[in-house]
């Protein structure tokens, strides 16, 4: 046991070699994905023309436990991996908690957050089946980075289109891109049919990840050559993400710590399904118990307000359907929401996990968001992407717990990234002009009501 450490490291012969497939061990699996012309489960064929083959045969595959991770990615990962996992003594001690808060930091790339584990497999899958290169979108900025860099790394090209109230408000997000060699092309835009369909529908529209998914796919799907990647949501971005859990159970194995809550924000679920895996596993196959917890905003609120349903993945309805726990396709929410995790559907996975009763949700407002982000600022020194300050949050809330019982529970949480190209969002916060809308009964009906029909 040692406990004084700060910074639990792995070795880097201790990275995992293998990516583990939650699928394998869930007795009851996630729905088929269904097309969306025909309503029938999607084929190889389907698929074909908008992903990477090697990434459809890992998204369709719910039986095999392990797979290997390829020697390229794996010498790509050796640059910044493993990722430290630090006890948070500082925060236990503001808190004044007999709880132990660890957190598995995966901000300590130039992408700043966690979506590097999938970017980088994914273009390498292209770049192995002999394409030009990928289309992809990006909300807050970190995929497009993490793809950006990747596709830096393997010489592919990589067109990216991103959301335009971050294009516009994070104009250095943008210059990180165009550095690694991607093109940037802000969504809704004209070089599509969708977009000049959303755009004449709605104008003046600030987009949304759904819509920027359309475009990128009808990008993918019109040049030969290309195809799309999609860094959340989806069972094969989950398996990449596996690493992080791996890495975590390795290095709280070594000092002999077994975690009893394990905290994750949610978004599309990747982090959360990623870091949860291994644990998960073991839940399933009954060796041992956890308490899951994933963390969304209240302003954006699919696992706890959405409906367990068929729905589309993208605005444009050109994208497979997902049984999924979802707002809607159409629901996009305020526009004064500024932490990230703006999705408006769940993983397919973890959908079905909570579903099962084998994980909890809670919401959490944006204000106490950055309130708790600040918090970690001050006390554990890194500055905290908004997204991954909903964990903080719902950490502090478990730690407060321990301190009115005196429990002294094992705390895990993902702190996903940084928050260097957020401080737009921090400067509404200092300067108390940051709002929480919720959406009102009302708002999410209407938008249910634009979930497609499948029985
Ligand atoms: C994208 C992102 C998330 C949310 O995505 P998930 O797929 O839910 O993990 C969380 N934190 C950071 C820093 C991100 O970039």
């Amino acid at each position: 046991m040692n406990n004084e450490k700060y910074k639990i490291y792995l070795e880097e012969s201790e990275i995992p070699t293998q990516w583990y497939n939650l699928r394998a061990d869930m007795k009851k699996k996630p729905a088929p994905m269904l097309n969306p012309a025909t309503l029938k489960p999607v084929t190889k064929a389907d698929l074909a023309p908008v992903f990477c083959d090697e990434l459809i045969e890992q998204e369709l595959d719910d039986t095999t436990p392990y797979f290997d991770i390829p020697d390229e990615v794996l010498k790509f990962y050796k640059m910044y991996r493993p990722s430290p996992l630090v006890r948070a003594y500082f925060l236990e001690e503001a808190l004044g908690t007999p709880a132990h808060i660890y957190y598995k930091f995966e901000g300590n790339n130039t992408s700043g957050s966690h979506k590097l584990n999938s970017a980088v497999a994914q273009v390498y899958y292209a770049k192995k089946q002999g394409l030009k290169g990928v289309t992809t979108e990006t909300g807050a900025g970190q995929w497009g980075t993490a793809v950006s860099m990747a596709a830096a790394f393997f010489k592919l090209d990589a067109k990216v289109y991103m959301v335009k109230c971050s294009y516009e408000q994070k104009p250095f997000r943008r210059e990180v891109m165009r550095t690694y060699g991607a093109s940037v092309t802000p969504s809704p835009s004209t070089e599509t049919e969708i977009g000049k369909k959303i755009l004449a529908e709605h104008p003046g529209t600030t987009g949304s990840l759904g819509c920027a998914i359309s475009e990128a796919v009808e990008k993918a799907v019109s040049t030969p050559g290309y195809r799309y990647i999609l860094g959340s949501v989806l069972s094969q971005v989950l398996l990449h993400q596996s690493i992080i859990g791996l890495e975590a159970k390795t290095a709280l194995d070594k000092i002999g710590v077994k975690p009893d809550v394990i905290i994750g924000c949610a978004g599309g679920g990747s982090n959360l399904g990623g870091l949860i895996a291994p644990f998960m596993g073991e839940k399933l196959r009954g060796e041992a118990d956890y308490d899951f917890v994933a963390v969304e905003p209240a302003s954006c609120p699919s696992l706890t307000r959405g409906k367990f349903a068929y729905d589309f993945c993208d605005t444009g309805k050109i994208c497979p359907l997902q049984k999924m726990y979802t707002l809607s396709s159409g629901f996009i929410p305020s526009p004064n929401h500024a932490g990230g995790l703006r999705y408006h559907g769940m993983s397919a996975i973890l959908s079905e996990l909570y579903d099962q009763g084998l994980m909890r949700a809670v919401s959490a407002k944006q204000t106490d968001v950055f309130k708790a982000a600040e918090l970690f600022a001050r006390t554990e020194g890194t500055l905290p992407a908004p997204e991954s300050s909903h964990a903080i949050k719902a950490a502090i809330d478990e730690a407060l717990k321990c301190k009115e019982t005196g429990e002294a529970k094992n705390i895990l949480f993902g702190l996903t990234g940084t928050g260097y190209f957020d401080m737009v969002a921090y400067e509404k916060f200092h300067n108390g002009e940051m709002t929480d809308y919720i959406p009102t009964d009302k708002d999410l009906a209407a938008a249910f009501a634009t979930l497609p029909k499948v029985d």
